[in-house]
């Protein structure tokens, strides 16, 4: 009989090492916290999933120091074009607006997962406290007062387990996490099945536009980048389609043959047949256990916003918990999470099947009505794709109409470099206090936060990570006391629209709150502290149970 080994200790044990779980147990490596990383497969998922990046998940990702090394493997979205069978538009969905975004990255790139998982692996390989272990089946998990003791089992069928403070479940749709914590979901009642093919033309081909869909009732089929190089099909399965076959080589080369590719001209590099669902979490947390990712939410892919999403829950979970393990702030924070992101998640989740409810029409009639619903509209142009709600109740200013919405992140310039850099590199991230105006003297005209800090606060702030810049809209005169310029004019008009010239950015990017005039640092930092000795003010959410 094999023993087993003693049980690992750990600050967070995360569950599943999917893109999501890598996220949080990287971001909480660098906080210097102990992860345990269990993982039921031997080798990273292999089957074709997510294409499309946006703006904000990119952000996530440069704060993570993931995103150097991602972006040369992309291709940014110009236009999303929704045809039907005859190319008559029906809907532009504009990937490439005029105005910069307020993340500073793209509002679409199209990539390939497994470059994603690849980097964020080898990430967190080079995290001394983060250990992945794969071969790991997770099968219950016991709360203690202090602790929650994760059984798995290891290879060889022995028995593993890790005593953590924390547990994340980032293991995926079927998620046994959320089941263990008994969090219930509630289903949209979407359901639709498509056949997933990736493949690889042999000589470099340009896609015009560069990701279509094809709102044909015959076969509706989206069209897209898989990053540089690749080609992503999905063919929606119909109801004479044979169960048995669908899923094979043969139906690929079948279906893409009107696209002009086949085995002559292009390597099928896999493909997968999925039910897409939409369902979303009641609560994300009871007690110690909380889910991210796919095991909070599924939705369509259709606006490819499934693992955004994910990553979007990674960075906000990661800093709520870094500062709860740090005992700066009670467990109740953690309750903002799922208040926070459920208010994000579920208009992704309605806009993701309402567009599922325009291409996976396949009754010819109702189709033709659709069309000329739809035509019309797309006459006037390419539409911005939507914005994404601000935050919902969580750690944010009360009161501020301007918390819970992103940061912008411009180009800046410092160090007197006439050449922008991105305001988190320039910043480092993390908490940060960024006034705008003046000359970058301390406290004169008000807008220089490190001088509206009294000492106790100030220390306050520095002990949280928290660093305060001022933003001169010309040549900063004190570099030292972080004085960036902004060298587009982009604060200026941003700052203007806030009607504010200070703001409070939390280490997800988002805004805590915003304030003007003298003492407007300080009362945010103290607001902060305030916010942070309480926990959290979500509704609706029970204290750790
Ligand atoms: C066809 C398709 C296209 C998509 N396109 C996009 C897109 O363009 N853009 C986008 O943002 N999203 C897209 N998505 C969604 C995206 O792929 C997922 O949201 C994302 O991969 C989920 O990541 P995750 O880490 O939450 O879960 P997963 O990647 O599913 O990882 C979960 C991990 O948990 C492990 N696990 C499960 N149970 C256990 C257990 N008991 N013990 C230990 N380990 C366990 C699993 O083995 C797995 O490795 C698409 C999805 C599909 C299917």
């Amino acid at each position: 009989m094999t023993t087993a080994p003693p049980p690992a200790q750990a600050d967070v044990a995360v569950i599943g090492a999917g893109p999501v779980g890598l996220l949080v147990a990287l971001l909480l490596g660098r906080q210097g916290w102990q992860v345990e990383v269990l993982e039921r497969q031997a080798t990273a998922y292999g089957r074709p999933r997510a294409v499309h990046l946006d703006h904000e998940a990119a952000r996530i990702l440069q704060n993570a120091g993931i995103m150097d090394d991602l972006a040369p493997q992309t291709e940014v979205m110009d236009s999303y074009l929704w045809r039907n069978a005859a190319g008559t538009a029906l809907l532009w969905l504009d990937g490439a607006p005029a105005v910069p975004t307020v993340s500073g990255w793209p509002a679409s790139s199209m990539f390939h997962q497994p470059d994603l998982e690849r980097l964020l692996a080898e990430a967190v390989s080079r995290q001394p406290g983060v250990r992945v272990r794969t071969g790991h089946d997770v099968q219950d998990v016991v709360t203690a007062d202090e602790s929650v003791s994760v059984q798995a089992d290891g290879p060889g069928g022995v028995r593993a387990e890790v005593r953590a403070r924390w547990v994340v479940g980032c293991d995926g749709a079927d998620s046994r996490i959320r089941q263990l914590a008994g969090l219930d979901v509630t289903d949209h009642h979407y359901q639709a099945q498509w056949l997933i093919v990736d493949v690889r033309p042999a000589e470099p081909v340009r896609w015009s536009p560069l990701n279509v869909q094809v709102c044909d009732p015959a076969r509706p089929t989206t069209a897209v980048s898989g990053g540089p190089g690749r080609r992503r099909f999905e063919f929606m399965r119909l109801p004479g389609d044979p169960q048995d076959s669908f899923d094979t080589p043969s139906t690929a080369w079948r279906l893409l043959e009107p696209w002009g590719l086949t085995p002559a001209n292009a390597v099928l590099e896999r493909h997968a047949v999925y039910t897409f669902g939409a369902r979303l979490v009641d609560r994300w947390r009871r007690g110690r256990l909380l889910v991210a990712g796919d095991a909070a939410h599924q939705m369509p892919p259709f606006a490819g916003q499934g693992l955004c999403s994910g990553l979007r829950d990674a960075a906000n979970l990661a800093w709520k918990l870094d500062i709860v393990l740090a005992g700066r702030a009670p467990e109740t924070l953690l309750d903002g999470y799922g208040t926070e992101r459920g208010s994000q998640v579920r208009p992704e989740i309605d806009f993701s099947v309402e567009l599922g409810k325009i291409i996976c029409v396949l009754d010819p009639a109702a189709a033709e009505a659709r069309d000329l619903d739809f035509a019309p509209l797309a006459e006037a142009g390419p539409v911005p794709l939507p914005d994404r709600p601000p935050l919902g109740a969580g750690l944010l200013l009360p009161g501020d109409p301007h918390a819970g919405k992103v940061a912008l992140q411009a180009p800046v310039g410092r160090d007197g470099s006439p050449h922008g850099t991105r305001l988190d590199d320039a910043t480092g991230g993390g908490w940060v206090l960024l006034g705008y105006g003046g000359d970058g003297s301390d406290g004169a005209d008000g807008t220089n936060p490190a001088g509206d800090l009294p000492a106790g606060l100030a220390r306050w702030w520095a002990s949280l990570g928290g660093r305060c810049f001022q933003l001169a809209a010309g040549e900063p005169l004190r570099d030292s006391t972080g004085g960036l310029r902004d060298s587009t004019g982009a604060y200026g008009q941003w700052f203007g629209t806030l009607e504010r010239d200070t703001v409070l950015i939390r280490p997800d990017s988002y805004l805590f709150g915003t304030a003007a005039g003298p003492g407007a640092a300080r009362g945010l930092v103290d607001a902060l502290r305030s916010a942070l000795a309480e926990g959290s003010d979500a509704e609706g959410e029970a204290l750790g149970e």
